[in-house]
């Protein structure tokens, strides 16, 4: 069937709406949780629906092109905004960038719509969001769509574009035990540890708390291995010895900003800081982090500082933004070889 025939209407009876999941968010995680939840759907029950919606709608399309040759058979559609993809499917997921596009999906497309639908409809619909925002946004819209008479968890995500790949990811889900429950089959399908933090904002608290450790602990390793260099020391040397000693962690022992620091592994670094976690995210999530802790009156001067040298690299070196937040060490070495000042 030709990609442009999925442009139809996805709306079909509502027997039909209970089998059918909307993903909505087709970029980088989103398209490779997006595949491999409905092929595995689509291998369980064939008689299943799909929809997918994205604001770029090549991105939509692509999908279901590359879907639909990889499974004939599939009934899967292109909902062409919010409102179509919540009229078409009980399930609905979300993954998009942050809470501007959470609260646009949601209070402009989403929630409208479950208030419009038969009381039958919008309580059984299920709502899972697996961006990760701000906790008060998600808190927000999460009461926005129990008033619709609608469930709805938060349900953020660690591992990053490999896991999501390779169904590997872990969630962090927030909501009630009944949400929790319902969600668990569904996020089994693209990941392998699914974790109830506790009610409705709790998956992202712990996701933004484990992100502001991650971005501090990257750019320390960066600073500690730009020193160790300049001190003389072989960087595959000074990666093992920390490897095996106090400062090890997960920057230093899968996600080296070194070339060449790691022999057995091939981190971003190796490919000029391509795939991986791009630094203009984890910009994103050390402002959350900032905003959430002044509004629970928690300092946090480490990631504060993180957060203003991740600000700095991506104004001076906007090519960096896209890349790994690995390359952070990369702008450090700029730095040092410029005699540049830090603003941190
Ligand atoms: P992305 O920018 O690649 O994808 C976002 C997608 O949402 C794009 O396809 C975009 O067109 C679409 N979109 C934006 N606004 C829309 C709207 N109004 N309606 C419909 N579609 C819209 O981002 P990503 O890397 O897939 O990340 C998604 C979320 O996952 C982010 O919150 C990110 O912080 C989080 N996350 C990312 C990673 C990673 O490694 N990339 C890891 C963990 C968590």
């Amino acid at each position: 069937m030709k990609a442009s025939l999925r442009w139809m209407n996805v709306i079909g009876p509502s027997s039909m709406r209970s089998r059918s999941t909307s993903f909505i968010g087709l970029g980088r995680m989103g398209h490779e949780m997006a595949y491999n939840l409905f092929s595995k759907q689509f291998a369980h029950a064939n008689e299943s629906q799909f929809v997918v919606c994205d604001a770029i709608p090549e991105s939509a399309q692509r999908f279901c092109s590359n879907f639909v040759k990889q499974y004939p058979g599939a009934n899967i559609n292109i909902a062409k905004t919010p409102e179509e993809a919540t009229r078409a499917s009980q399930t609905i997921i979300t993954m998009l960038p942050s809470s501007p596009q959470i609260l646009s999906v949601y209070h402009d497309g989403i929630i409208p719509t479950l208030r419009k639908l038969p009381a039958d409809q919008a309580e059984s619909t299920f709502c899972i969001d697996s961006t990760t925002l701000d906790v008060d946004v998600a808190r927000s819209v999460a009461k926005g769509v129990a008033e619709a008479r609608s469930q709805m968890v938060d349900a953020p995500v660690s591992g990053g574009v490999t896991g999501a790949k390779a169904a590997t990811l872990a969630f962090l889900v927030g909501g009630t035990v009944t949400g929790f429950k319902q969600a668990q089959p569904i996020l089994a399908l693209m990941g392998q540890r699914i974790i109830h933090c506790g009610p409705s904002g709790a998956g992202l608290a712990a996701k933004i708390c484990n992100n502001l450790i991650l971005g501090v602990q990257q750019m320390v390793v960066g600073e500690a291995m730009l020193l160790g260099t300049k001190l003389g020391l072989d960087p595959a040397v000074l990666s093992s010895v920390i490897s095996s000693s106090t400062g090890n962690c997960w920057s230093i022992s899968v996600n080296n900003p070194v070339p060449h620091a790691l022999p057995e592994k091939s981190p971003p670094c190796e490919r000029d800081y391509e795939g991986g976690f791009a630094t203009a995210l984890m910009l994103k999530d050390m402002g959350l982090a900032s905003n959430v802790a002044a509004l629970a009156g928690c300092p946090v001067p480490l990631g504060q500082a993180a957060e203003t040298l991740y600000a700095q690299m991506v104004e001076e070196r906007p090519e960096l933004a896209q890349k790994d937040f690995s390359s952070v060490y990369k702008f450090l070495k700029q730095v040092m070889e410029e005699g540049k000042t830090i603003k941190a």
